[in-house]
């Protein structure tokens, strides 16, 4: 293979990852907003919040290509906060909550303390389940093309969810509450 076409195939290839991390930002980015619609119990209690996991747990779900690029991409964030540890995952900021947003794990994303949202509405395993399909492929040059298109079904499926029990939290008149 000469170098033009090994060049070609490495663009290709950031091109590839650059998309996975796009369609898993805009549906998490989606699913993480009904932490700010939800009440997070633990949160108020105590400021501290209620995922409480240690850092290397808060990867859960993370995985296939864009991986790599998605851990530098939370340390760069932390990176960016002056944080005091306080608490079993750096990435917790006291009175704020998690500063990953659109970041954070599968595992964390679909993590709600129980009661918190109603659990025969609120699906953790299928959040989790369509989060890591996102990123779980091999890359493999001929189905890139096919992959971000089913991405880009799974997001908009998971947007229409999150927006479902936006709604239904919104409706049933439960006061707004901060990330946790
Ligand atoms: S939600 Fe954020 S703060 Fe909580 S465990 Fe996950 S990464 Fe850490």
């Amino acid at each position: 293979m000469n170098r033009k076409v090994k060049a070609k195939d490495r663009a290709a290839a950031v091109e590839f990852v650059n998309k996975l991390i796009e369609q898993y930002t805009t549906a998490v980015k989606g699913l993480n907003e009904l932490f700010e619609v939800a009440p997070d119990l633990c949160y108020k209690d105590d400021g501290v919040g209620c995922c409480n996991l240690d850092t290397a747990t808060s990867r859960k779900g993370i995985v296939g290509p864009a991986r790599s690029k998605l851990i530098r991409q939370r340390r760069s964030k932390l990176e960016k906060h002056d944080l005091t540890p306080h608490n079993a995952c750096a990435y917790h900021k006291i009175n704020e909550g998690c500063i990953l947003d659109e970041l954070k794990s599968p595992l964390c994303t679909a993590h709600y303390c129980k009661g918190e949202l109603d659990d025969t509405k609120y699906g953790a395993d299928y959040v989790f389940r369509m989060l890591k399909y996102l990123l779980n492929t091999e890359a493999r040059k001929g189905n890139r093309k096919t992959k971000i298109e089913s991405g880009w079904r799974i997001v908009g499926e998971v947007l229409d969810y999150a927006d479902d029990i936006k709604r239904e939290v919104s409706d049933s008149g439960i006061e707004t509450s901060v990330d946790g």
